[in-house]
């Protein structure tokens, strides 16, 4: 069975070689590694999260687009529903 190579497992596995070995450098290098990731993530969602409550520059434009997104993906579910 072949592992999988997804990053979020690749730093798993990365970490818990890291602490059996009790290397330090490495744990601490995944640490900040994984502390950039939580910021960055942290960011976009409050971004996001400024664009639904309309509080972010351009937030009307984006709305609009994902709610002409949303409306046409809706249209295709109901669609593809009907052919059943
Ligand atoms: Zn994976």
């Amino acid at each position: 069975m072949s592992e999988c190579n997804c990053n979020t497992c690749k730093m798993s596995r990365n970490w818990r070689k890291a602490k059996e070995l009790k290397d330090i450098q490495s744990l601490d290098d995944i640490f900040n590694e994984l502390f950039s990731m939580y910021e960055h993530a942290q960011l976009d969602h409050e971004v996001l999260q400024a664009v639904m409550d309309g509080v972010w520059p351009n937030s009307v434009q984006r709305l609009e687009h994902a709610l002409t997104k949303a409306k046409l993906y809706e249209a295709k579910e109901v669609d593809e529903n009907d052919a059943d």
